[in-house]
């Protein structure tokens, strides 16, 4: 837990959210800006800061998040149509939350990457 940061509070539930889905790792919740019709945040329970922040120890944890997004895929019924994950790290990539992230968006033709 990282005192000021919004998805930590956000996982513990200090700062409201549209919980999608919850375990004893991980949460997602509905983007407040949606990007597409279906766009969620899938993040580790863990205060991560970054993608530059990973190491070994948190290989099952990650792995664990991706099979969530796969999941989450399913039960937004995007798994079918198409869907793309995105991480940004640090402000080439426009990451404006500091706490390891995953966007998960479909349910619309999503165009090139850039
Ligand atoms: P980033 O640019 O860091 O990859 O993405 C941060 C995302 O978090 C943005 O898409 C933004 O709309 C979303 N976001 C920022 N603050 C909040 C919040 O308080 N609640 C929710 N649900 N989403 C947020
Ligand atoms: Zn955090």
């Amino acid at each position: 837990m990282s005192n000021d940061c919004i998805f930590c509070k956000i996982a513990n539930g200090e700062i409201p959210s549209e919980k999608i889905f919850e375990d004893d790792r991980v949460v997602a919740f509905k983007d407040i800006n949606p990007a597409a019709p279906v766009h969620l945040l899938i993040i580790p329970k863990l205060h991560i800061s970054t993608m530059n922040d990973i190491d070994e120890s948190h290989n099952e944890l990650l792995g664990h998040i991706m099979h969530t997004c796969k999941i989450l895929a399913e039960k937004m019924g995007v798994h079918e149509s198409g869907f793309r994950t995105i991480v940004n790290c640090n402000s080439d990539a426009g990451q404006e939350v500091f706490h390891l992230h995953v966007h998960l968006l479909g349910g619309k033709p999503l165009g090139k990457m850039g």
